[in-house]
């Protein structure tokens, strides 16, 4: 009895850090969702947000909520 008083507690703490990556996760990717839809309603998807340059093709279809050239990836709005 013991033992499972120790786990369960621990076993929960887990499963809701797993469930808060997973929402973490889930916002980010949403958030990407919502910046590639406003590009494209404003006419600059798939144009650099920093320098505005076009994001190369193949970079975009690896990644269609790439915000950013290979230049300024860590200013991704994302
Ligand atoms: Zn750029």
């Amino acid at each position: 009895m013991a033992l499972k008083a120790l786990a369960t507690p621990v076993y929960d703490a887990a499963m809701n850090a797993d469930l808060d990556e997973e929402l973490a996760s889930a916002e980010r990717f949403l958030d990407g969702v919502a910046h590639a839809l406003q590009a494209l309603d404003e006419g600059r998807y798939g144009a650099c947000a920093t320098c505005g340059e076009p994001i190369e093709a193949t970079l975009l279809e690896a990644d269609p909520l790439r915000g950013t050239c290979d230049a300024h990836l860590e200013f991704d709005p994302r």
